[in-house]
């Protein structure tokens, strides 16, 4: 059995799981205003509230975090202020020094893709992507079962690879990004400029609304840019689809999942995925 966490800037959930299926949960909020201390304490906290009890079961500890994680060292190599101090701190060598246990860490961008290699044998035979559409456009990418990561954590920034020549300016300094038309941000503000209220563009286009299918036209243009973008540096198999946005497409989904040069899917693991994902990376532990 494994104790799995997913570290956000706003909670901490954790996890007892086993075979791929999680037997017990748990959430405890992230306590940003004292800076590492806070946050390590948070850990902690939310750490022993499973593992008491549990600990003769426990054989590692697998963790998906918020920020740039280095896999291979299970080292914050960037945190924003949203989680001030822990730029710097060694994950798995605290886990080790206080539980006595064995660990991994990993992004939660990379956790979430790891979480549907985890739900889907398919995946694990085939070159992946995933794109989170959430209020910026996250990314990460496999090969054959395996997670292809690096420092610079290129993968997480396909979100930020042109789809648009002389487009949108990006708050990364560059123009037409991804980001700027796919985002749950981008695809509200796409829809206000056709008059349509915020997240109904979708429900709307379901229905035969004009304006909402005019919408969904443009989006799904956008889409088979950024699979074109992607394809160009890391080509795959299928591409994943999470996030809020995608989960907001409902039964629309397949509109955009058609004709389009690769399988398209959606996102299976939902709240659980950065647990799943961390339990996955460490299942041999
Ligand atoms: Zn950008």
């Amino acid at each position: 059995m494994k104790l799995c966490v997913d570290l956000g800037a706003t909670n901490i959930k954790v996890g007892l799981i086993e075979g791929g299926a999680v037997i017990r949960s748990a959430s405890r909020p992230t306590v940003t205003d004292c800076g590492r201390e806070g946050v390590v304490s948070s850990l902690k906290n939310a750490i022993d509230c499973l593992y008491h009890g549990a600990e003769d079961a426990v054989s590692a500890i697998c963790i998906s975090s918020a920020g740039t994680i280095d896999v291979k060292t299970g080292t914050v190599i960037y945190a924003t202020d949203n989680l001030p101090g822990y730029t710097g701190f060694c994950i798995t060598d605290w886990v080790k020094q206080t539980y006595g246990l064995p660990s991994v860490a990993v992004n939660d961008g990379h956790a979430a893709l790891l979480g549907e290699l985890l739900l889907s044998e398919e995946y694990r035979t085939e070159r992946v992507a995933m794109l989170t559409l959430g209020s910026g456009v996250g990314g990460a990418y496999a090969e054959y079962g395996e997670l292809v990561a690096n420092e610079q954590n290129n993968y997480a920034l396909f979100g930020h690879l042109p789809i648009a020549e002389g487009g949108i300016p990006c708050n990364c300094g560059r123009i037409g990004c991804m980001e700027q038309y796919l985002s749950g941000r981008a695809i509200n503000r796409l829809a206000a400029e056709h008059g349509i209220k915020k997240d109904t563009v979708f429900d709307l286009f379901l229905q035969g609304d004009a304006a909402a299918a005019r919408v969904a036209e443009r989006l799904k243009g956008y889409l088979l840019r950024a699979i074109e973008a992607v394809s160009a540096v890391n080509p795959f198999d299928t591409l994943i689809l999470g996030g809020g946005a995608a989960d907001g497409m409902g039964e629309a989904f397949s509109y955009f999942a058609e004709g389009m040069p690769c399988k398209v899917r959606k996102a299976r693991a939902g709240n659980a995925a950065g647990m799943l994902g961390a339990y996955y990376l460490g299942r041999n532990l």
